[in-house]
C-alpha cells in the first residue's frame, strides 16, 4: 500500500514547524526519523495533508551534560544515545531499541512523541522524572514526562507543538532490565530503577498504556525492604492485560523478575 498524497515541507526552524502545523489546523504531522510514522502512513492509518520534515533544523542534535544530568535534543538518533557516555542509563536503554537501521534513523523526540507503551525511551523519561521542553505558538513550555503520556500512543502535546529537547536529572543509582522474545522486538516488560535526589523510583513499561510507576515497590525500598520484597510488591500492584504474547500471571511474573534484575543492576539487593 502507498501513502495518501500529502504536501511536504522541509522546515528550517522550530518556529516554522509551529507555524506550518498551526496553518494545517490539526491535519499536519512532524516527520522525524519516520520509523513509526511512515509505516502508519503506508497503511493509511493516518492521512495528514502536510508532513513537516524536521531533520534539517539546526541545534536539535546535541547531547549536553548539565548539572550531573544530560540534555538531549529532539533529533538525537537512538544510535548516538548508545554511543554516548554522559548518561549510561540512556545508552543501555537505547541499545534495546529495534535493530541497527531503526536506531540509525529513530529520534529521541519521535520516540517520546509516539508514546508507544512498549518503547524504552518513554519508560526511561518517566522513570527518571525527565523534563520535556515543548515549543508551541506561545513559546516554550516544560512538562514532567509523567504528565506528557496520557494513554497508548497519546500525549498531552497540542497539534501545533513540537518536542525540542529532554532533560534527564543526575542519578545516584540506576538499573535497567528488559524482557523481549527476541533481541530487537518491542519489550514485553521493561523495568527502570533510578535514584533521583535520594529517592528510588521503580517504573515499568509494557504493563499498561503508559509507563507505570511501581509506587508500592518504592515504598518497600524506602522502608528498608529488600529487592525481593520490592519486586514482589511491583508484581502485585500492576494491572497488566493478557494479549498474544502472554497471560496476566505471566506478565506479573516477568515484571517482578525485571524489577529484581533492575534493582540488582542498580546495586540494590
Ligand atoms: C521494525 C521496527 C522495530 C522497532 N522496535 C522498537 C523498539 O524495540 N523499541 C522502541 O522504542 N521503538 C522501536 N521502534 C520505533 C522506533 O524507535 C522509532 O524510531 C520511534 O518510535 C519514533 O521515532 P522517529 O524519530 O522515527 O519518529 P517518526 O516516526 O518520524 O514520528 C513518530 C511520531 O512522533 C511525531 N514526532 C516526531 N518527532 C516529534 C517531535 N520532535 N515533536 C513532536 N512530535 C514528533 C510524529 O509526528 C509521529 O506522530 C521500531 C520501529 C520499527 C519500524
Amino acid at each position: 500500500m502507498k501513502c495518501a498524497p500529502f504536501e511536504y515541507v522541509r522546515a528550517g526552524s522550530v518556529d516554522e514547524v509551529v507555524k506550518v502545523l498551526g496553518e494545517a489546523d490539526g491535519d499536519g504531522k512532524i516527520l522525524a526519523g519516520g520509523q513509526s510514522l511512515v509505516p502508519v502512513l503506508a497503511l493509511r492509518m493516518a492521512r495528514p495533508s502536510v508532513l513537516v520534515d524536521v531533520n534539517r533544523i539546526p541545534g536539535l542534535s546535541s547531547i549536553r551534560p548539565v548539572d550531573g544530568g544530560v540534555e538531549v535534543g529532539a533529533l538525537v538518533r537512538h544510535s548516538r544515545l548508545v554511543e554516548q557516555t554522559h548518561y549510561p542509563l540512556l545508552a543501555e536503554a537505547a541499545r534495546w531499541i529495534g535493530h541497527t537501521a531503526i536506531r540509525t534513523r529513530g529520534t529521541m523526540g519521535g520516540s517520546i512523541a509516539h508514546a508507544d507503551p512498549a518503547a524504552e525511551l518513554p519508560v526511561v523519561a518517566a522513570g527518571t522524572d525527565a523534563r520535556i521542553t515543548i515549543a508551541g505558538p506561545s513559546g516554550e513550555r516544560t512538562v514532567a514526562a509523567e504528565e506528557l503520556f496520557l494513554s497508548a500512543l497519546m500525549t498531552s502535546l497540542d497539534e501545533d507543538e513540537m518536542i525540542v529537547r529532554v532533560r534527564y536529572p543526575a542519578l545516584d543509582r540506576w538499573g535497567f532490565a528488559e524482557f523481549s522474545r527476541r533481541h530487537g522486538d518491542f519489550a514485553l516488560v521493561t523495568a527502570v530503577v533510578a535514584t533521583v535526589a535520594g529517592q528510588t523510583r521503580v517504573t515499568l513499561g509494557g504493563v499498561g498504556a503508559v509507563p507505570v510507576r511501581a509506587t508500592h515497590a518504592e515504598q518497600v525500598l524506602a522502608r528498608g525492604g529488600t529487592a525481593g520484597e520490592a519486586a514482589a510488591a511491583a508484581s502485585e500492584e500492576i494491572e497488566p492485560t493478557a494479549d498474544l504474547h502472554g497471560t496476566v500471571p505471566f506478565r506479573r511474573a516477568i515484571a517482578g523478575e525485571m524489577v529484581r534484575r533492575a534493582l540488582a543492576d542498580a546495586g540494590i539487593e
